[in-house]
């Protein structure tokens, strides 16, 4: 597999990432440890060398540490993030880094990200000190690059650049649909251009483009799956694609991908076309959701990923009935129940706002 190198860290991880968020789970919602150890492993004794958590994704980063055992974390690059969200006071810095330090059993992170920044949250880093915390942990060998992930706009991604001139690397989304959404393609390009290495997630805009629909595949080159990851890596301003396997047959087939996959792979013709077919998958979906489930912390346990989920198949598909019997099994965590009380809306990096589009299901669904 390509490896590529990481701005100026020195690194050299391989194109795909292993995203460790939507690991498999079991009936009783923790993660298949046994799965996760045997698919990861496989993974990096299949070329994979970079590993990506967070603080956040729930029991992640403890088996995560249980992964890398026995020879494995000096394989990778692992990289984690810090939850700025959940700030208090600038102590709480120092107490989520070692207890990441902790689940991961490591006693060095490579590569550290502020996570999911936007305006609110760059409020955070700056009230607390989080920049000169993580030049400390620098200093002290904790964590060796200093990054951030983002879900904003570009004019605000170049706010962020322009706050530090030490940044390393960054997370940004990006697929053949968001070209021009959040800090889009420009800002990959920007960023490279001032020696950051960036990190690409949402390949597959939360599965969405792995299952499209008709008219969509037909205007594709090829497997949907595929040209979703070789449209990021034909850019040799990526320099890693994580993917968020959750099932072992997409490791198998993300990695025999991306052990294909180079620079410049793709003719202007295929990169165009791509774009328009990401034009029409846009105007397939009404509400732009991930599935990334953030907002779970909704006070009325609303399940708001599921039904934004059953909305949108039933615009790709048409099939009402099959949305109003998949909204049936939901019980009481319908649409109708939201007061509006806007917990989830800080969480929600794709800036949706949650509560006028339950609003508006409620009216369908009742
Ligand atoms: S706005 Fe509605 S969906 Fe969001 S947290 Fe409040 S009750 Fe839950
Ligand atoms: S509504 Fe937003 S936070 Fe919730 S699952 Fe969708 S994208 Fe994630």
């Amino acid at each position: 597999m390509e490896t590529r190198h990481f701005g100026k860290t020195g690194l050299t991880p391989s194109i795909l990432g292993f995203g460790m968020m939507r690991l498999k789970r079991k009936a009783d919602g923790t993660i298949d440890e046994q799965w996760a150890i045997d698919t990861l492993r496989y993974a990096i004794d299949h070329g994979l060398t970079y590993v990506d958590t967070a603080y956040v994704y729930e029991g992640s980063e403890r088996v995560t540490g249980l992964c890398l055992q026995d020879g494995y974390r000096e394989k990778v690059t692992l990289a984690t993030k810090l939850p700025v969200v959940n700030m208090t006071c600038p102590q709480d810095f120092d107490r989520m880094l070692d207890e990441q330090l902790e689940r991961l059993q490591t006693d060095h992170i490579d590569l550290y990200l502020l996570h999911a920044m936007n305006r609110a949250r760059w409020e955070n880093v700056e009230k607390y000190n989080v920049l000169e915390s993580a030049e400390r942990a620098k200093a002290q060998g904790k964590i060796k690059h200093i990054g951030f992930s983002f879900h904003d706009n570009l004019d605000f991604f170049r706010t962020v650049l322009d706050a530090y001139d030490k940044w390393d690397f960054c997370q940004i989304q990006l697929n053949y649909m968001d070209v021009n959404y959040q800090a889009g393609i420009e800002g990959l390009k920007e960023a490279h251009r001032r020696g950051l290495a960036v990190v690409i997630m949402e390949p597959l805009r939360g599965g969405k483009l792995a299952a499209v629909p008709e008219k969509v595949a037909a205007m594709l080159p090829g497997n949907p799956v595929e040209c979703a990851l070789d449209f990021l890596w034909d850019m040799p301003e990526v320099n890693v694609v994580l993917s968020g396997m959750g099932e072992t047959s997409q490791v198998e087939q993300n990695l025999a991908f991306a052990a294909r996959a180079h620079a410049g792979m793709l003719t202007e013709q295929q990169r165009e076309t791509m774009i328009k077919a990401g034009n029409v998958m846009r105007s397939c979906i009404s509400i732009p959701c991930t599935g990334c489930n953030y907002c779970n912390v909704c006070p009325k346990n609303i399940a708001i990923s599921e039904i934004f989920a059953l909305q949108n198949l039933r615009q790709l598909n048409g099939d009402a009935r099959a949305a109003r019997a998949t909204y049936a099994t939901l019980g009481d965590r319908i649409a109708s129940r939201c007061i509006s009380c806007n917990t989830c809306t800080q969480s929600c990096p794709q800036n949706i706002d949650i509560p006028t589009e339950l609003q508006k299901l409620a009216k369908i669904y009742g």
